[in-house]
């Protein structure tokens, strides 16, 4: 059946400008790194991708090696692109990456030039795409000068493959080092790509400085803790959730301490008070950093992006709240 948009889908979303650069992201984005895969029902991919784009999320990130198997988000990407979305290509927003091992031999890993190049062209192949709007170099190259990687993601947007670069998984003081070589290379660097919720501050140590500072946004990668930060562990692990695919290697039994759950279930009555689920709060949160532009959710149901979408009902925390929420995350 033809697929088409929501009529009223850019009333509700909020858009915040990618730090001072010209575009906007939506509050929440949608990543495909899970549930996206060969091992995933392309109907219900088809569905999440709809059900996201009528709620005014416009930007989709993938990477070269989302699956499993590595390559195949892509290509189910592609396929559901070309059939649901293509006519509303410059509504979109799409990302991808390259830093993780895509291929055998030493040429399809890391930060060379060689490889980020060569990735970026088997990525539009499998999204069927002319060029996509972000493209990061997913992890730094201890072994590649900086200023080689930094090359390539000037020339890519020189050839037109990509709009605007980023980066992702550096820390503060290399992030510094890769916006000065890109400064002088004359390609802007506009945003990075990091893990950041409650169970994971770590960006607030000095990253969230330096991207103030150069005018750049970042957008905060698994705000929800992979699903830790809702109420699904609360009672145990669901025969259907990630913590249970044994595809899946992220999220594993032993991730779900007590411990973790002691605080998420304190989290939860905090959340609770506010009217909220404690996924909505979790994504309120990570919003209130002032450098995050977006929080990049996955999702796994239709029903997890609509009530992930109304955390942007509530966006307002009082004292008490943040002072209760850091007591228990200290
Ligand atoms: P989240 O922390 O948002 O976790 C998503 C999972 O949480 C879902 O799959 C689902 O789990 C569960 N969930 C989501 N909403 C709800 C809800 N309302 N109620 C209950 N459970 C819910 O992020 P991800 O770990 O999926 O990562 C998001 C994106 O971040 C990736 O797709 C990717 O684009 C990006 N990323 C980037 C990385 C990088 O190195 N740059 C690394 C990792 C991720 P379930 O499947 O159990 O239903």
């Amino acid at each position: 059946m033809e697929y088409i948009p929501a009529v009223n889908r850019y009333e509700t979303m909020t858009y915040n400008r990618c730090g001072n650069s010209g575009i906007k992201l939506p509050a929440i984005s949608l990543g495909l790194w899970n549930n996206f895969g060969g091992e995933d029902v392309v109907k219900n991919q088809r569905k999440l991708l709809q059900k996201a784009f009528d709620l005014g999320i416009t930007h989709f990130d993938l990477a070269n090696n989302y699956g499993p198997p590595p390559g195949s988000a892509e290509e189910n990407f592609g396929q559901i692109m070309k059939k649901d979305f293509m006519r509303y290509r410059d509504e979109l927003i799409i990302s991808t990456k390259a830093g993780f091992k895509m291929w055998e031999g030493p040429y399809g890993d890391w930060g060379s030039k060689k490889y980020l190049i060569s990735s970026l062209d088997q990525s539009l192949k499998r999204m069927q795409l002319d060029y996509v709007d972000i493209f990061y170099h997913h992890r730094p190259d201890p072994n590649t000068p900086l200023e080689e990687t930094m090359a390539a993601l000037d020339q890519v947007v020189r050839q037109g493959k990509v709009l605007y670069v980023g980066i992702s998984n550096y820390n503060a003081e290399d992030t510094q080092k890769a916006i000065n070589i890109l400064k002088e290379q004359g390609t802007p660097f506009i945003i990075h790509q990091a893990a950041y919720s409650m169970f994971n501050r770590w960006i607030e140590n000095g990253l969230t400085d330096v991207l103030k500072n150069e005018g750049a946004g970042c957008i905060a990668f698994v705000p929800l803790a992979q699903g830790l930060l809702t109420n699904k562990y609360l009672n145990g692990i669901p025969k259907d959730s990630r913590a249970a695919k044994d595809y899946i290697p992220f999220l594993n039994e032993k991730d779900i301490s007590e411990e973790v759950i002691h605080k998420v279930t304190q989290l939860n009555d905090i959340a609770q008070q506010r009217g909220q689920s404690l996924a909505q709060m979790a994504l309120v949160w990570v919003l209130q950093e002032k450098s995050v532009v977006s929080a990049l959710i996955g999702a796994s149901k239709v029903s997890q992006i609509e009530e992930n979408v109304e955390a942007l009902n509530n966006l307002y925390f009082s004292m008490d709240e943040i002072n209760k929420i850091n007591s228990i995350l200290d």
